[in-house]
């Protein structure tokens, strides 16, 4: 038998029971295997009858009688007495008529299930039953309990795993020998046994470590072999040149902070060196990390290379475009702008123009990476909010120079230590931490939907100083991926009961096409609406300064770091700035929403967010397939280190992976995950 042998190698998987597993991701033996339970009866200790108490409970017993009868309404009873030598006990079983069969009187079983009330009476109820034996799977030990499906169990599941024991048992070690060793940790089989049929507490938590310390050992090594790999590949060194710098920062029209000089420094140090840089650089909404990257693409101008400029949406782009222009408007660079809306006779122009070298630098979406577009020499790739990018995408845009160019990704989702180390353990990082001066935090209230009539109340007073505000609506329906009927429905509200009148209201949701969104955008910015009522479309990126409060209705409906992120498009001027948050229902107005009205940190939320939802839902990753910790736990970072450690020490010894066919195949596959690849 091989791990990818089809379940129904198995003797008694059928068609039905293999479709049946197939719910459950199931299909391989080897999926079999690592269908790990999702927790544990504790039914190991054995206790005589006239000890017995309410709770989980198994007892060693002889059946002493057995009466089966069918009682009011068709209900089905198993009535047993039965007796331990130390007194007596009465079992029931309720429509199960074949435990007739299976019980003799005069037989010893082991029985494990809850002693509990039953009308007025304590009786054992239900219990699982097996003969004495010298392997218990279902009683007398800690019982795994599995995810389960409709018409699969996990005694049936159990069973199955069962009977693969002895194949579990002779499974090879998947580390290498002097990872086991050295972290003293249990061998693969013996914890591949141990997660199923713990023998004891302490085995069973050995054996989560065991196989929690591989699945971050993969993930982790993954991550340091795309490092190593792109370190290997030559990239064009960015020189730092002072005088260019200096031209840079003096045509602005602020002066930078602390925070954007050393994230500055760093960047331009790492992209001086002709290895390309990799690096992400964080800082919360607003905390000015455009300049930054502004700034060391127009080092690499002056080195005569060209930068691009990625953001995830159009209006984005579009914006990036205006700011970099402005950003650089006394330097005489040339900013082009290439999105899908740009057609025909310009769109040719820019790319020869981009072919020639006479754009030095270009913004866009993934358009930058369609075919025919084609750099001189492209240096930088400047990528804003990148989880939003696919693998395969980078790879096409990295194809493309001779050259591998320098990375810089930009993000203001906070990302929390743990998942640095391991799924962005390949990223060096800059971080701004403090923002420029003179913002105060947003002062975030929840409102319920009872009392809207006072949120309206809030955005009003915030209007009437001349300010502007939005309301975001959730996506109520599955089939409303682009927000049109949920923006369609809240504006028609605002407008028919005249809740804000007088006032200007714009639109903006994905059915819009890029140029349509670029008008509602640049209208706003230029005061033409009081309020937008919008999708998550300005989650990321947009920037209305005069804009100082945002509603959110249905706030429940989005995760903590989506939140914070929408709530950073206000508070980004001297003003003062709310948000609003409205739970779709009162019962809705969850703890998760307090976090976020006690907390402007979005390090903290991210870690929570973490916590609550784990690493697939925050990060976006299951676009390219999931990262499965299925025993690691990613919030746990002390032991991450420690893994970490243990990941250093082996790649010093230079090893081959080809002597480790599983690890091997497992970290290839993590590799085309990761982030940048
Ligand atoms: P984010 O990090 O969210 O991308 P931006 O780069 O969009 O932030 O900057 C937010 C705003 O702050 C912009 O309007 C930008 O011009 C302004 N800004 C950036 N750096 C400074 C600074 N050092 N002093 C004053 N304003 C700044
Ligand atoms: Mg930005």
């Amino acid at each position: 038998m091989k791990l990818d042998d089809p379940i129904t190698v198995l003797k008694g998987v059928g068609p039905s029971l293999s479709q049946k597993l197939a719910i459950l991701g199931i299909e391989t033996v080897g999926d079999l295997i690592r269908h790990f339970p999702r927790r544990y009866n504790d039914f190991s200790h054995i206790i005589k009858i006239k000890d017995i108490k309410p709770g989980p409970v198994t007892i060693l017993c002889k059946v002493v009688k057995i009466t089966a009868r069918y009682a009011r309404r068709g209900l089905h009873i198993t009535d047993v007495i039965v007796e331990d030598g130390t007194g007596e006990l009465r079992v029931v079983w309720f429509n199960q008529p074949y435990r007739e069969a299976h019980l003799k009187a005069g037989g010893k079983f082991y029985m494990s299930g809850t002693f509990d009330l039953q009308r007025d009476r304590y009786i054992l109820q239900n219990p699982a039953v097996e003969q004495v034996s010298n392997f218990s799977k279902n009683t007398a030990r800690i019982v795994p309990i599995y995810p389960e499906t409709k018409g699969l169990k996990s005694n049936q599941i159990r069973q199955l795993i069962f009977l693969l024991l002895p194949y579990i048992k002779e499974l090879p070690e998947t580390l290498p020998a002097s990872v086991v060793k050295s972290n003293q940790l249990l061998s693969y089989s013996e914890a591949m046994t141990q997660i199923h049929f713990p023998e004891s507490d302490t085995l069973l938590a050995r054996a989560k470590e065991r196989l929690g310390f591989e699945e971050l050992f993969e993930l982790l090594l993954a991550s340091q072999l795309n490092k190593q790999d792109r370190a290997s590949n030559p990239s064009w060194a960015i020189e730092y040149r002072q005088n260019a710098a200096d031209t840079f920062i003096n045509q602005l029209s602020f002066t930078l902070t602390d925070a954007q000089r050393l994230a500055a420094w760093e960047i331009l140090q790492d992209i001086s060196k002709n290895q390309p840089m990799n690096r992400l650089l964080q800082g919360d909404v607003g905390a000015g990390k455009t300049v930054v990257a502004a700034l060391a693409a127009f080092m690499a101008h002056s080195n005569n290379l060209q930068a691009a400029f990625m953001a995830p949406t159009e209006v984005l782009a579009a914006q990036h475009a205006d700011t970099l222009q402005r950003l650089l408007n006394e330097t005489g660079v040339e900013v082009g702008l290439l999105v899908g809306s740009v057609k025909k006779k310009p769109r040719e122009e820019l790319l020869k123009r981009l072919r020639s070298g006479d754009i030095d630098i270009v913004v866009g979406t993934h358009a930058l990476i369609q075919n025919g577009v084609d750099f001189a020499k492209l240096g930088l790739i400047v990528v804003d909010e990148q989880h939003r990018f696919g693998v395969d995408q980078r790879k096409v845009l990295l194809a493309k120079g001779s050259n591998m160019p320098h990375i810089l990704s930009m993000t203001a989702t906070p990302i929390p230590r743990s998942l640095m180390l391991t799924v962005y353990g390949e990223l060096d990082v800059s971080i701004i931490k403090t923002p420029p001066a003179n913002r105060k935090p947003v002062i975030t209230k929840i409102i319920q939907p009872t009392n809207r009539a006072k949120a309206y109340q809030m955005i009003e007073d915030e209007l009437a100083k001349g300010h502007q505000a939005y309301i975001i609506c959730p996506l109520v329906s599955e089939s409303d991926v682009l927000g049109f009927t949920s923006v369609e429905e809240e504006y028609a509200k605002l407008t028919k009961e005249k809740i804000f009148k007088d006032r200007q209201i714009g639109k903006l949701h994905g059915k819009l096409s890029s140029q349509e969104k670029d008008d509602v955008m640049s209208q706003f910015k230029v005061a033409r609406f009081d309020i937008l009522v919008a999708t998550t479309v300005v989650e990321v990126g947009v920037d209305v300064p005069n804009a100082t409060i945002m509603l959110i209705e249905g706030a429940d409906r989005f995760g903590l770091a989506q939140l914070h992120q929408l709530r950073g498009r206000v508070g980004r001027s001297d003003a003062q700035s709310y948000c609003v948050l409205i739970p779709s229902s009162v019962k809705a107005s969850s703890k998760r929403l307090q976090e976020l009205a006690n907390s402007n940190d979005g390090f903290y939320l991210a870690e929570r967010d973490l916590e609550l939802r784990g690493p697939g839902e925050l990060y976006g990753y299951r676009q390219h397939g999931t990262i499965d910790l299925r025993i690691a736990r990613m919030t746990d970072t002390r032991f991450l280190y420690l893994v970490q450690q243990a990941v250093e020490k082996f790649l010093a010894t230079k090893p081959d992976l080809l002597q480790y066919p599983q690890l091997r195949q497992r970290v290839e596959y993590l590799r085309r995950l990761t982030v940048l690849n």
